[in-house]
């Protein structure tokens, strides 16, 4: 019997049947906007040639107000419906099904022009809604419906109608947005009018063999949300309206709890998908930071859903649900949930992608083809650069032998994974170790190699990563000061009164280190949500505990330092820089900006501000950590390159400032593909 019985079970829908459990969830990749067809196809194809049984595509604008910015993509004429059927055609080609999501933003469309139920502004865009009238809303209506009947036409299996995320329809459900007096607003029964009329009314036009998936907002999580009876009030009304299948959405995006960030633990959001199983008689979905088949499997056989939706974890690895079918789950590349590639892009105007896996989006640019000749690589360096080429040059049939001179691969990624909220690491290096285990790449650890050593190869590839950079500080040698990594290798114990210097990606994740203590809280769901202020929204509007936020008291003093004079985490990522700022607000972290570091001495750091050096101030500390960034590592760069052995540098040993694994992946992934 195969491991995941319930996630490869069948799906009955009455009309049509899913092959198994696996629904794709929707992400704005921005593919679509490049009206680059064949490309969106392959991104969509390779998904369902991996098996996933339903996949839902990015948002689609029902209407120029409705689209999330100016220009959003949607089926307005018929050469969009021409140009969506080449990607559905291919799809099911495939042996798969697509659904095509209709996204109004209402009041978060990023643009002038926006409409909403009231002309509330929302915490997350500058632009004030206008308040639609009476004319306006069976304008909307319409035009939702007429986007059902055009992707029925462009060969979709169905829609997703948007209804959770404090998108269009969530706003008219709640008085925090809704303040109408008129039949769409005031009582329950009239403020949920539009989410069940455009259901009926989009049932009414596409007929009944057509997938209606509706994304119910099963938890809120902003204040005067809605209560769970409201969720299954509407849910009910919905079902009887037409709807085929409910898929979860948890949070409004003004939020401010975590919902998929890493931190947030594995199907964190489960039990509350859970609350509406037997009170509805269709499929239920369930989402969020659910990433392998063992998780998906546990929340199906616990009885939270019918079916688990995972978006990002198919752009780390199309072939998800074939891998877990067939005995390989250990080989899937996993989302880690950093948001890096994704979301991140997204939310900056630039193509999604994924840090795991570069090809994400690219499909039909980044090929992984044999090689023509057979080459001897070697590689220096087993840090996320070293690995990626690696794992790439032997897919295409290359000879390669991977040094590192430590005794395990990974590289500053073992740092991180000991971060707490960073458990995801771990799986990520865990792939990495199945993938090298699985290939033929000869690994030699523990091996420093020298250039002499790298002779007789057809390419050496130097990929040594970094070292951390000297800050210089006067009286640095004193004996309570030490590096990052003699904090996050458990080398050196801080004190009670720690300061760090520097405060990009490390200096945050050495602060969140060194404020915790005990088990992580992305591993202990109750204390996460405690942590978080997380209630029932059986008991509290919203899911909002009365109580907010608890967190755990800081297990140190800790003082996060920057020379620049600006807001601290400013730089960190667009969408996940806001969680570390609030951990690190929560646990009392002291922030401050634009400082000089005059010296250090036995009392702690002593700084000053500004150009002129005014206000000398002590930073009293037992330990002073230096997170001041990095420099490349070229020891062995340079040695080959005096000995005249050419090579490829890569990593944070070619560009060391800003490094992140996103960057050195990419880079690696492509090296290895074009030798
Ligand atoms: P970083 O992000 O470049 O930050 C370096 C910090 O050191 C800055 O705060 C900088 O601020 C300070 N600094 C630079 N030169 C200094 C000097 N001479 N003396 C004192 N301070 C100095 O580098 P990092 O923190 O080492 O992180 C490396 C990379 O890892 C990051 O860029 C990031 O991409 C990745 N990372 C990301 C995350 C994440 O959450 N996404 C987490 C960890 C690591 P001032 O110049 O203002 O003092
Ligand atoms: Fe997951 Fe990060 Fe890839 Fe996004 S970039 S899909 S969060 S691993």
């Amino acid at each position: 019997m195969s491991d995941y019985p319930n996630l490869l079970a069948p799906l009955d829908l009455g009309f049509t049947t899913l092959k198994n459990r696996v629904l794709m969830g929707s992400m704005h990749t921005g593919l679509e906007e490049t009206k680059d067809w064949q490309r969106v196809a392959r991104f969509y194809t390779e998904r369902a040639e991996g098996g996933v049984a339903l996949i839902v595509t990015g948002g689609m604008a029902p209407n120029k107000e409705g689209g999330v910015f100016p220009g959003a993509a949607g089926l307005f004429s018929d050469e969009d419906i021409a140009n969506h059927k080449i990607v559905t055609d291919s799809v099911h080609a495939a042996g798969g099904k697509i659904a095509m999501q209709i996204l109004h933003a209402g009041r978060y469309a990023y643009g002038k022009g926006c409409v909403s139920a009231s002309a509330i502004k929302s915490p997350i865009s500058p632009f004030a809604p206008t308040e639609l009238d009476e004319e306006g809303i069976e304008k909307q209506i319409s035009d939702m419906v007429t986007a059902a009947t055009r992707a029925r036409e462009a060969g979709y299996d169905g829609v997703e109608i948007m209804g959770s995320e404090g998108y269009f329809l969530n706003q008219f459900l709640v008085t925090h947005v809704n303040k109408r007096t008129d039949r769409w607003g005031g009582s329950y029964e009239n403020r949920m009018r539009l989410p069940v009329e455009v259901v009926r009314r989009c049932r009414e036009a596409v007929g009944e063999d057509f997938i209606i998936i509706f994304r119910l907002s099963m938890i809120d999580l902003i204040p005067n949300g809605s209560t769970h009876d409201e969720v299954v009030q509407l849910a009910q009304a919905v079902e009887a309206a037409g709807a085929t299948i409910f898929n979860t959405g948890i949070g409004w995006h003004e939020a401010r709890i975590p919902t998929i960030a890493t931190s947030v633990p594995r199907a964190g959001f489960a039990w509350v998908t859970k609350k509406l199983m037997g009170k509805v008689d269709i499929p239920v979905i369930t989402s969020n930071r659910i990433n392998t088949p063992d998780v998906a499997e546990d929340v199906l056989s616990d009885g939270c859903a019918d079916m688990v939706s995972m978006a990002r974890p198919f752009l780390a690895d199309s072939q998800f649900v074939a891998k877990a079918a067939s005995g390989r789950g250990a080989e899937i590349a996993p989302c880690i949930a950093c948001n890096q590639a994704c979301l991140d892009h997204t939310f900056s105007g630039k193509l999604t992608s994924c840090l795991v896996n570069p090809r994400a989006c690219s499909e039909t640019e980044l090929l992984i083809t044999k090689a023509t000749a057979r080459k001897s690589i070697a590689i220096v360096g087993a840090g996320p650069a070293g690995l990626s080429t690696a794992l790439t040059a032997e897919e295409r049939g290359h000879n390669v032998t991977l040094f590192d001179g430590s005794d395990r691969i990974g590289g500053q990624l073992n740092y991180a994974k000991q971060v707490p909220g960073k458990e995801e690491f771990h799986t990520l290096i865990d792939w990495y170790e199945t993938m090298v285990a699985t290939s033929s790449i000869t690994l030699k650890l523990g091996k420093r190699v020298t250039a002499d050593e790298l002779t007789g190869f057809d390419e050496v590839i130097i990929a040594t990563g970094v070292k951390p950079r000297d800050p210089a500080i006067p009286g640095q040698d004193n004996a309570k000061v030490c590096s990052y990594i003699d904090i996050l290798t458990g080398k050196v114990e801080a004190g009670d009164k720690v300061a760090v210097v520097g405060a990009g990606g490390i200096g945050f994740d050495v602060s969140e280190y060194l404020v915790h203590q005990g088990e992580s809280t992305t591993l202990n769901r109750a204390r996460w949500q405690e942590e978080w202020g997380i209630g029932d929204p059986e008991d509290q509007r919203g899911g909002l505990s009365p109580e907010g936020a608890q967190p755990e008291a800081p297990a140190r003093l800790v003082t996060l330092l920057q020379r620049k004079n600006e807001r601290l985490g400013r730089r960190l990522g667009k969408t996940t820089g806001w969680v570390h700022r609030a951990v690190l607000k929560m646990k009392d972290v002291e922030m401050i900006g634009g400082v000089n570091y005059e010296s250090i001495d036995d009392s702690g750091l002593h700084i000053s501000f500004g150009e002129t050096r005014e206000n000398p101030t002590l930073v009293e500390a037992d330990t002073i950590v230096l997170c001041a960034g990095q420099l490349p590592e070229r020891t062995l760069a340079d040695a080959l390159a005096a000995a005249g052995t050419p090579c490829h540098i890569i990593g944070g040993a070619d560009v060391a400032s800003e490094l992140d694994a996103k960057r050195a992946i990419n880079q690696g992934t492509r090296l290895a593909a074009a030798l």
